[in-house]
């Protein structure tokens, strides 16, 4: 089963929701964290890493004793990752999104794979929770590649727990695609509801079932609950504004640990998430 946990905008208390579920459940867990332009997960869930990775993505290398600069490969590129200029082949490597397409069209086989990092992936558990992470270059702004090797790393026998990047772009389709649930984390805001709106309009362009987390429930006003009913988004559950909860979360400390009562809150929101589920025919094999 795979949960990803995503708000339409930063701030909104996402990784809290992921790293507390996770908490919640124990052992069979499994923690992705796919915001890897900013990764935070690790400082709330506190996993021993145990071993890390390299990421990284295919790249054409040109061999110009081969190449007779006919240009195929520049044509057929629609992301304009290589340019035929006189005698040389510029290969622009931050805009290859690695369809290897020049190669197949290069009629001398000029055209090899070398490798361009991307980032890193970080192994590690606590308490039997899985964890990974991934983590991108300084400088790189292809995310999507390394989030996707976030899950492919996932151990399908576990329930896995996605910590999606803030947004609707993107990197965060990367982060919900294939996804079981979608748990949309949000809060009564002005800002929040145009925001969740967004989101939402993406998951139902996947055709994922979706429900809503309400963070800091008591601010703001009645707008977000006035759409989650028009839209027919299920409530799954409502975290009131609480100042030990806030001082809890800005010393890395988690919900569950700190006020064992919410423990029973986020494994009833699991268990109704799982009942949506199984309703909609069970997830994916
Ligand atoms: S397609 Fe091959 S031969 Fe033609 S310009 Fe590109 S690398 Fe050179
Ligand atoms: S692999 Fe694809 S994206 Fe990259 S340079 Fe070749 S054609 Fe362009």
């Amino acid at each position: 089963m795979i949960i990803s946990v995503a708000s339409g905008k930063g701030g909104t208390g996402k990784t809290t929701i992921s790293v507390n579920m996770a908490l919640a459940l124990g052992r069979g867990v499994e923690l992705l964290d796919c915001d890897v332009e900013e990764p935070n997960a690790h400082l709330f869930l506190k996993p021993k890493i145990e071993r890390s990775e390299k990421v990284e993505v295919p790249i054409p290398l040109v061999d110009l004793d081969k190449c007779t600069f006919c240009k195929k490969c520049s044509d057929i590129c629609r992301f304009n990752a290589l340019a035929v200029v006189g005698k040389k082949v510029l290969v622009f490597q931050e805009l290859c999104h690695s369809c290897g397409g020049c190669m197949v069209v290069c009629p001398e086989g000029a055209i090899t794979e070398t490798g361009r990092e991307l980032g890193f992936l970080n192994f590690g558990a606590r308490d039997g929770i899985g964890f990974i992470n991934g983590r991108l270059r300084v400088g790189e702004a292809m995310s999507p590649p390394l989030i996707k090797q976030v899950r492919a790393a996932a151990n399908p026998r576990l329930i896995t727990i996605i910590d999606a990047p803030p947004g609707t772009s993107c990197p965060v389709i990367a982060a919900m695609n294939g996804a079981d649930f979608i748990l949309m984390v949000t809060e009564p805001t002005p800002f929040g509801l145009h925001d969740l709106k967004l989101a939402v309009e993406a998951v139902r362009l996947l055709g994922i079932p979706c429900g809503l987390v309400i963070n800091r429930a008591d601010i703001g006003d009645r707008k977000v609950f006035d759409y989650a009913e028009k839209e027919n988004l299920p409530i799954l559950l409502t975290i009131p504004f609480d100042r030990r909860i806030a001082e809890a979360y800005s010393q890395g400390k988690n919900i569950v640990e700190e006020f064992p009562e919410w423990r029973q809150c986020f494994t009833e929101l699991f268990r109704k998430i799982e009942a949506i589920i199984n309703e909609r025919g069970g997830a994916h094999a």
